[in-house]
């Protein structure tokens, strides 16, 4: 007889938390966060460049909000990563569990065996936080996903160009039955000929997506790894800005990373 050898399912991770989500339509509400390590792509405004490559080792915070982080090896097996969510998941407490990274997506077939075990363990809506670049991997774990924050990333502010692919990515959100919403970072060098051309992409498919302005939050000279530094964009540029997308899609807010302005992680 052949005996069947199951390998359990493992992923890199960087950290696991709880904190207020400080971004888009999900902002003022309780998460636990689990940031999945690496990323493939290098956006100029990086604030986690620490998600890069995968560490040898993740820090998990034992109870939720403490900030009381253990260390365990990486790569994390699914049923430990499991129990990690499970301690964080106090009565009543969290509204989401976040998926963000780094790249959540690069961990695809992963998250493909583990998102229908952790929803049903915590009864929890997952979010996903993502470059919004790997409609391939989206396609994947979609049935599994509750909302999605799609960030779409303008090449003079990020360096990074995706537009093919982000218009797969939504096209993607826009048949599923998500909530799901687009998050564009702008600095002092961002192109209003970009935005223009990011309105139009995202009106193409539905001009009741929800669009999030985000002011860059300037990084620290040795964060950087850009000669040029990434500002942030003026009240004047800001306004322009909200009026032109305005005339492509009913909803563009402006707002600011809120979890560095509550001194959270
Ligand atoms: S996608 Fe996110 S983690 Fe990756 S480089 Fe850009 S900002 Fe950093």
């Amino acid at each position: 007889m052949i005996s069947k050898t199951t390998i359990t399912p493992t992923a890199r991770l960087v950290e696991v938390f709880s904190a207020i989500q400080g971004e888009g339509l999900n902002v003022g509400t309780r998460q636990i966060f689990i940031r999945f390590a690496l990323c493939d792509l290098r956006c100029h405004f990086c604030d986690s460049a620490n998600t890069w490559n995968a560490p040898a080792t993740c820090r998990i915070e034992r109870s939720p909000g403490s900030r009381d982080f253990e260390i365990y090896s990486n790569p994390v097996p699914l049923p430990i990563l499991i129990e990690f969510v499970e301690r964080q998941n106090l009565p009543c407490l969290h509204d989401s569990i976040s998926l963000t990274g780094g790249e959540p997506l690069l961990h695809a077939p992963f998250l493909r065996q583990f998102l229908p075990q952790i929803r049903a363990t915590t009864g929890l809506p997952i979010y996903l936080e993502t470059g919004g670049h790997r409609p391939e991997q989206l396609a994947m774990i979609l049935p599994y996903l509750d909302s999605v924050g799609m960030d779409l990333k303008l090449p003079s502010v990020s360096g990074e160009s995706h537009w093919q692919e982000h218009t797969k990515f939504l096209q993607l959100c826009h048949e599923s039955h998500l909530n799901f919403f687009v998050k564009i970072i702008v600095s002092h060098q961002t192109d209003p000929v970009e935005l223009e051309r990011s309105a139009l992409l995202v009106a193409a498919v539905s001009q009741d997506v929800p669009v999030f302005l985000q002011p860059v939050t300037p990084l620290a000279a040795s964060e950087q790894f850009t000669p040029i530094p990434v500002l942030a964009p003026s009240p004047e540029q800001v306004l322009m800005w909200q009026a032109l997308m305005k005339r492509f899609v009913k909803q563009v807010r402006v707002i600011p990373q809120t979890h560095k302005m509550l001194n959270q992680l």
